[in-house]
C-alpha cells in the first residue's frame, strides 16, 4: 500500500513529500492510521546524517500516536478503532535475556521506527512522518488519556519513555533532590515526571528566557547554568542528575554538584563527544557516569498508563508536515515549548 510520508533524500537536502510503501498487514501485525507524531532531536541527528549510517530516503518519526485501522488473524491485544501508540522499536529478536527481561531497547537486534534493517521495501524503516504505519503487535502500546490529548500523548514515546527509565532505574523518588539538564522535549518531560514520582527538581537551563516556564512545569528550583554562582550555590547536593542535551558541553561543572555516590545519566547523544569528565571530579566522592537508552516495551507501557493516572502530558506546538524544515531550524536554536508535533492530517492535503 502506497501512503504519503514526508522524508529526505540526502543529508544536506530538506525533506519534502514523498510516496512510500506499507506491507500488508501479517498475522501478529498491527495497521494504524498516524494521527500525531512527535518530532524528536535524534530525527535531525538521523536525517541530517550527524550520526553514522543514516539510509536514504530518510522518513523519521518515532513518537507515533494513532487509531487501529486493521489487525492480522492472530492479534489478540489490539482491535479496530483502539487508540494506540508507536515509540522508536518496531521489532527486535524477541529471544535473547534482554528480550525476555522486556529490555527490547537493549536487544542487539533491534529494529529502529526508521533507519532500521527490514525485509521490506526499501530494505529500511521509514517512520511517523507519514499517514500509516504496519508494526508487530509486541511493539504497539495502548493509549488510555482522553482521545483530546492526543497529540500531546505522541511525545511520551520517546521524550516521555526515555526519561522515564532512567528515573526509575535510579530509583528516583520522595527525598531525592534531581537534577535536569536541558529544558527541551526530554528535559521537559524529565521535569514532569521526576516532580509526579516525588522528588525535589532542580531545571538547568542554559535560556535565561525559560527559568519561569521551567517553574510551570514542575520544577521546584531553575539555574541557568552559564550563571556560575547559581551553580556554586547546589555543589554537592544532588542525588541524580538526567542529562538531556543535544550538543557536546563540560560535564565537570554538573559533577560538581553531585553528593557522594551520586550519578549523571547522559541521555543526549550529540554528534560529536563531550570534552570531559576530568576523572577527579568522579573519584573524590564516587561519583558515577551512566547512559540510558530510551526504555522497554513493558517499561514503555507502565510510563504510558503512569502518565494517564497523572494527567501528565508533553507541552507540544501542533504544526503542519511541510513546517518541518523550518521547525528543525527551531529546535536547533532552542526554540520550541516544548515539542513540535506533527498533525498527519496535513499530508493528505
Ligand atoms: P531538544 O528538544 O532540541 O532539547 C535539547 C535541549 O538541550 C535544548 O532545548 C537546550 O535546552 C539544551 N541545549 C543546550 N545547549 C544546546 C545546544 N548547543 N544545542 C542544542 N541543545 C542545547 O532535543 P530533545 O528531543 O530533547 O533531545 C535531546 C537529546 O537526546 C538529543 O541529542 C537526542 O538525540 C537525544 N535522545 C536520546 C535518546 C536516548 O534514548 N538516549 C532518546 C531520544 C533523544 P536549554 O535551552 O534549557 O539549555
Ligand atoms: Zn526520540
Amino acid at each position: 500500500m502506497t501512503v504519503k510520508a514526508f522524508g529526505a533524500h540526502a543529508g544536506d537536502k530538506p525533506l519534502e513529500p514523498m510516496d512510500i510503501n506499507r506491507r500488508s498487514v501479517g498475522p501478529h501485525d498491527v495497521g494504524i492510521e498516524i494521527a500525531f507524531c512527535g518530532v524528536c532531536h535524534s530525527d535531525i541527528h538521523q536525517v541530517r546524517s550527524e550520526w553514522a549510517g543514516t539510509l536514504y530516503p530518510c522518513v523519521p518519526g518515532h513518537e507515533i500516536v494513532g487509531r487501529v485501522s486493521s489487525v492480522g488473524a492472530h492479534v489478540s491485544g489490539h482491535k479496530v478503532g483502539d487508540l494506540v501508540g508507536v515509540g522508536c522499536i518496531v521489532d527486535s529478536c524477541k529471544r535473547c535475556d534482554d528480550c525476555s527481561d522486556g529490555l527490547e531497547n537493549y536487544c542487539d537486534h533491534m529494529v529502529g521506527t526508521y533507519n532500521g534493517p527490514t525485509p521490506d521495501a526499501p530494505g529500511h524503516t521509514l517512520g511517523g512522518y507519514s499517514q500509516q504505519i504496519v508494526v508487530h503487535e509486541r511493539y504497539v502500546l495502548r493509549v488510555s488519556h482522553p482521545e483530546g490529548q492526543l497529540a500531546a500523548v505522541a511525545p511520551l514515546l520517546c521524550a516521555g519513555i526515555t526519561t522515564y527509565s532512567p528515573l526509575k532505574h535510579w530509583n528516583v523518588g520522595p527525598g531525592h533532590k534531581v537534577g535536569v539538564v536541558g529544558i527541551g522535549g526530554l528535559g521537559h518531560m524529565g521535569i514532569k515526571l521526576a516532580h509526579a514520582m516525588g522528588a525535589h527538581v532542580v531545571a538547568f537551563t542554559t535560556s535565561e528566557s525559560k527559568r519561569e516556564a521551567a517553574t510551570a512545569l514542575g520544577a521546584h528550583e531553575v539555574v541557568v547554568s552559564r550563571n556560575a554562582d547559581e551553580m556554586a550555590a547546589h555543589a554537592k547536593s544532588l542525588d541524580f542528575i538526567l542529562n538531556t542535551v543535544a550538543a557536546p558541553h563540560d560535564l565537570d561543572a554538573f559533577f560538581a554538584l553531585l553528593k557522594r555516590d551520586g550519578t549523571m545519566t547522559l541521555v543526549g547523544a550529540p554528534a560529536t563527544p563531550h570534552p570531559s569528565p576530568e576523572v577527579f571530579s568522579l573519584i573524590m566522592k564516587r561519583r558515577s557516569l551512566a547512559g540510558s537508552m530510551i526504555g522497554g516495551i513493558p517499561e514503555t507501557q507502565e510510563m504510558m498508563d503512569f502518565c494517564a493516572k497523572h494527567g501528565i502530558v508533553a507541552d507540544i506546538e501542533l504544526i503542519r508536515a511541510d513546517g518541518i524544515n523550518e521547525a528543525y531550524e527551531r529546535m536547533l536554536k532552542g526554540d520550541v515549548k516544548y515539542r513540535f508535533v506533527i498533525d498527519s492530517a496535513s499530508l493528505a492535503a
